[in-house]
């Protein structure tokens, strides 16, 4: 089950953070003390006063809260910055919808345990309705920023042990999608067996361009690549 926390305690892991009205100096110099809220509580004023009996300054929204169209502007007149958690690549909806998008692993699978769902990162689809519903929330609901969360390759990272390891082949995204995108930018090109599929893909790039191949990897998920959102204000870890 999705771990739903309404009041302060959990903070800022895993996520980009986009947020407008300050520079990235300014906000490099005062750092978040931020709550993530998914779900309306009975009694919004006490919830506030709450936060600031420790010392919150911002407030993390899921889409449904900040879509009610009352949560956002009840938490900026009480003195607390907005910003919208929108999940990026985490995307159960979508996929039903659309089971082309899933991410798959080298095991030749959906990219899917327990509830984590994720869909592949080249999909251009998604990506375009990604971006869309991004921009709309932010003109409809006006939240002070945005919280880029799943934006990365599936991985189920509360259930990995510290000393675990995760096996490559459980890793995304080894779509012909993923892996023509790859050999074009490389300047590769994959032999037949490669894309035979994902199983062979995976092989291929694994044992032949791991290094580049986990270097893509990382560009083509994150802020800014093929036309992802734009860096207003730059992006910042969180
Ligand atoms: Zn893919």
């Amino acid at each position: 089950m999705k771990l739903r926390v309404p009041m302060a305690r959990a903070l800022l892991l895993g996520a980009a953070v986009v947020c407008f009205g300050s520079g990235p100096a300014e906000a490099a110099a005062a750092p978040l003390i931020g709550v993530k809220i998914y779900d309306p509580v009975p009694d919004t004023a006490a919830l506030f006063r709450e936060w600031r009996r420790l010392g919150i300054d911002t407030a993390f929204v899921s889409t449904a809260l900040a879509e009610s169209g009352t949560f956002v502007p009840a938490a900026r007149q009480a003195g607390f910055r907005t910003f919208v958690i929108v999940p990026v690549f985490f995307n159960p909806e979508y996929l039903a919808a659309h089971p082309d998008a899933w991410a798959i692993t080298g095991r030749g699978e959906r990219a899917k345990q327990d509830w984590v769902e994720f869909v592949c990162p080249s999909h251009e689809g998604y990506r375009e309705e990604r971006k869309r519903y991004a921009l709309s929330l932010l003109e409809r609901r006006r939240p002070d920023g945005l919280s880029l969360d799943f934006i990365r390759h599936f991985v189920f990272w509360e259930k990995v042990r510290p000393d675990g390891r995760i096996d490559p082949l459980d890793t995304t995204c080894f779509c012909p999608r993923c892996l023509a995108r790859f050999v074009s930018d490389a300047g590769l090109v994959a032999p037949g067996a490669a894309r035979a599929s994902p199983r062979a893909a995976a092989e291929w790039l694994l044992d032949h361009h791991s290094e580049g191949w986990t270097r893509w990897r990382l560009a083509s998920s994150r802020p800014g690549s093929r036309g992802w959102f734009a860096k207003r204000g730059g992006p910042r870890r969180a």
